[in-house]
Order: structure tokens, then C-alpha cells, then sequence
């Protein structure tokens, strides 16, 4: 087999295209191909696809393709120009690489695989490429699975906000709870901003939305209202969320006794945080002497503990009618606890009930959007790269989006 048809082969370049030459230059660390188009051939107008005759060829450009071994391995080509009856002079596309990309499709899946692998930095590295290359590879690669991707909404939505590069900025993340994707990263935690999403699709396909999981935040519950028919039915929120105003209240009761404790130098409470805000069962074995000690000097954060854990069981229940019984007994020693920021946190969930009990219908969480936060994590350290907010939206979809985001190869 002759090198040349060897790389046919390797390419899979088939008539009208032929490889005329290949050169090995080891010291360079690179192998260079060149493909030729049979004259005479009658070209596809990129237009209309009647059948032209070459008019011309372009100036000859280069590709990077997969490696030859250790070895770069570049294709050159000069792309024929047809004469279509009706559109002029056109540009005919080549079966190996998209318009205007100096990769081959078959490059670009790979790195498409790096890059999902590893940050820009890596790929960058292990491949070769600039960062911008890098980068015009996850652009296209998203862009080319958004418009691939089916325009619904999702039955069951999450909607979650995430804090953005520094404090006090945010997006929203709507996610398919079923697929565990991003569909939709929004600017700022808004009402507008999540109106802006819902008011991409009608009434009717709104209403085939059958629960959507959230935060208790006043402008995500506002937007829902206004376009998803039903929303009341519909909105759940979100049990960790739900949990997390509770163990805040805890915190905040033991920090104010922490305080005064120390005034009069008792140090009970001294690195004890954490052992209070995780589950009891998970307190580890040798801090639990420790603990159970501290929890029986009836002090005020012990009081609040136990307030925190009489809510666990409340998830547990089958029946939302259950449930709501349960919840009023425990809100009933909550408000009763004459521990400030515990009445507060237990107002706050009396006032937002209706869709706390939703969620023992629709049995939904936003857990898949916390679960998809290693990955938003691994995407934020990358924001060194990312100069704006638009890089760090495309890195979220093409990381998280479940986007078919391959170049289709013949
Ligand atoms: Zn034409």
C-alpha cells in the first residue's frame, strides 16, 4: 500500500477527493497530506445543489487533523469554486471539515472529548492548542447542539440561582430534573429574567409542565405565577432550601450564645459548629461524648438543635394531609421556643406551606442542580478564562447542557 492510499484509507477520503502526497517530517514532529479534487468533477451548488463544473480553486488551506502517531498531522487542500447557473460563483464545502474551521470535523469531536474531560488549560496542554482554538471549539459545539435541540419545555423544571464570579451577582439555572441537564442559563435571579424563559413557549406548552422546583424567592415564585397555568398546584419548594432556613436559625442561636458564653470565659461552645448542623446520626464517634455533654447543659442552641431535627421527620410522610399535621405540632414548639431567629425561620415556612405540602405530591428536589455543582465549580476555577459572562453561560451548557454537541463525520 502506498502512503498516499494509506491515507486515503486513515481519512476516509473518497471520489471526488484523492491524497497526492504525503510528507513526514520528524524533526518538525509532523506529517503533512495533501488532497486534490479529480478534475472534471461536477460539483453540488452549495445552494440550490444543481450540478456545476469547477470554476476555480481558493488559495490552498490547511487543517489540523488527528495525530499520526506522535506525530501533527495537517491536511492541505485547495477548495474548488463552482460556477451554479443561477447563484454565480459559489464555495464548495469539503466532506472532512465544517466552513471556515481550521479543524477537521473528526478533530473537533476529539478535542470535544478533551475539553469535557479536562478545563481549557488541560486540553490545552495535552493538545497543543491555543486557548482561543480551544474556545471556538465549545462555542461551535454549543451552538451547534442548541440548534439541534428540540424547543419544549421540560415536565419537571428546576429552578435554582447560582452566585456569579463575585458576590452579590447571579444567574439562574433552569434544569430538566428528569435528564439532571442545564437547559437555560439566565442573567440575574429576577423576576424578568425567568419570565424571559417561560416566555419562549405558549400557554399550552406551559401548562404541560407538571412541577417545578424552586427556592422560596419572590421573583421565581411571581414569574411562575404569571405564565405557568396552574403554578399553585404546581410550585415545590425546595426541601433542601426549605431545611437550610432552619439549621441558619440554629446558627444564628448558637453564634448569640457562643458570644455571651465567652463573656464570662465558659468555651462550651467553642468548635462545635458543624457538629450541630449536620444530621446526628453523622456526628462522628469521637466528638460525640463531647456533644452529648454539651447538649444536656440546656442551653439555648441545644433548644434549636432539637427544633432543627424535629423537622427531619416531616419529609418522611406519604401523605401531604400527614405531613401538614406534623408540620403544625412542630410549628407550634417552634413559635414557641423564644429563640428569635427560630420563630423566624418557622414563620417563614408557615407563610410558604401550600407549596412546601406540593412537595409530597410531586416528590421533586432541586438535589440534581446541586448535584451538577461540582461540575458549575470545576467551571467556575476555569473563569480565569472566562472574560465574560456569555464564555461562562456557554461553558455551563456545553459541561451540563446534555447537548448532542458532535460535528456529524461522513
Ligand atoms: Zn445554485
Amino acid at each position: 500500500m502506498r502512503d498516499t492510499e494509506l491515507y486515503e484509507a486513515l481519512l476516509g477520503i473518497k471520489s471526488p477527493w484523492r491524497v497526492t502526497k504525503v510528507v513526514l517530517n520528524p524533526s518538525a514532529g509532523r506529517v503533512d497530506v495533501w488532497i486534490e479534487d479529480q478534475p472534471g468533477t461536477k460539483w453540488d451548488c452549495p445552494e440550490c445543489r444543481q450540478k456545476a463544473s469547477t470554476y476555480d480553486h481558493s488559495e490552498e488551506r490547511i487543517w489540523r487533523h488527528l495525530d499520526t502517531c506522535q506525530y501533527g498531522t495537517y491536511i492541505h487542500a485547495r477548495m474548488p469554486r463552482v460556477k451554479c447557473a443561477d447563484h454565480g460563483v459559489r464555495q464548495v464545502s469539503v466532506p472532512w471539515a465544517e466552513a471556515g474551521s481550521r479543524f477537521t470535523l473528526l478533530f473537533e469531536n476529539k478535542m470535544i472529548d478533551v475539553l469535557k474531560e479536562c478545563d481549557v488549560t488541560g486540553a490545552n496542554r495535552l493538545t497543543r492548542m491555543t486557548w482561543s482554538e480551544a474556545w471556538n471549539i465549545i462555542e461551535k459545539a454549543v451552538a451547534r447542539g442548541t440548534r439541534r435541540k428540540e424547543k419544549r419545555v421540560p415536565e419537571y423544571l428546576g429552578v435554582d440561582e447560582k452566585s456569579f464570579a463575585k458576590r452579590h451577582s447571579y444567574e439562574t439555572l433552569v434544569c430538566d430534573l428528569r435528564k439532571g441537564t442545564v437547559e437555560y442559563v439566565l442573567d440575574e435571579n429576577s423576576q424578568a429574567s425567568l419570565e424571559g424563559y417561560y416566555s419562549q413557549f405558549t400557554k399550552e406548552e406551559l401548562a404541560k409542565v407538571k412541577a417545578i422546583a424552586m427556592d422560596m424567592w419572590d421573583p421565581y415564585i411571581a414569574a411562575t405565577r404569571n405564565f405557568v397555568p396552574d403554578a399553585e398546584a404546581k410550585i415545590v419548594f425546595d426541601r433542601f432550601h426549605v431545611t437550610k432556613q432552619v439549621t441558619e436559625a440554629l446558627d444564628k442561636v448558637r453564634r448569640r450564645e457562643h458570644k455571651q458564653l465567652m463573656k464570662s470565659g465558659e468555651e462550651w461552645l467553642k468548635n462545635t459548629k458543624h457538629l450541630w448542623l449536620m444530621n446526628e446520626e453523622r456526628i462522628p464517634d469521637w466528638r460525640r461524648e463531647e456533644f452529648d455533654e454539651v447538649r444536656k447543659m440546656k442551653l439555648k442552641t441545644s433548644r434549636a438543635w432539637a427544633i432543627k431535627e424535629a423537622l427531619r421527620p416531616f419529609w418522611d410522610y406519604s401523605y401531604p394531609k400527614n405531613a401538614e399535621k406534623y408540620f403544625k405540632r412542630w410549628y407550634f414548639w417552634a413559635a414557641h421556643s423564644r429563640l428569635d431567629p427560630m420563630i423566624g425561620a418557622a414563620k417563614t415556612l408557615k407563610s410558604h406551606l401550600p407549596n412546601i405540602l406540593t412537595y409530597f405530591k410531586h416528590r421533586i428536589t432541586n438535589s440534581i442542580v446541586e448535584g451538577l455543582n461540582s461540575k458549575i465549580q470545576t467551571v467556575k476555577q476555569m473563569a480565569c478564562g472566562f472574560r465574560n459572562r456569555e464564555h461562562y453561560r456557554k461553558a455551563i451548557l456545553f459541561h451540563c447542557g446534555g447537548l448532542d454537541l458532535y460535528a456529524k463525520t461522513v
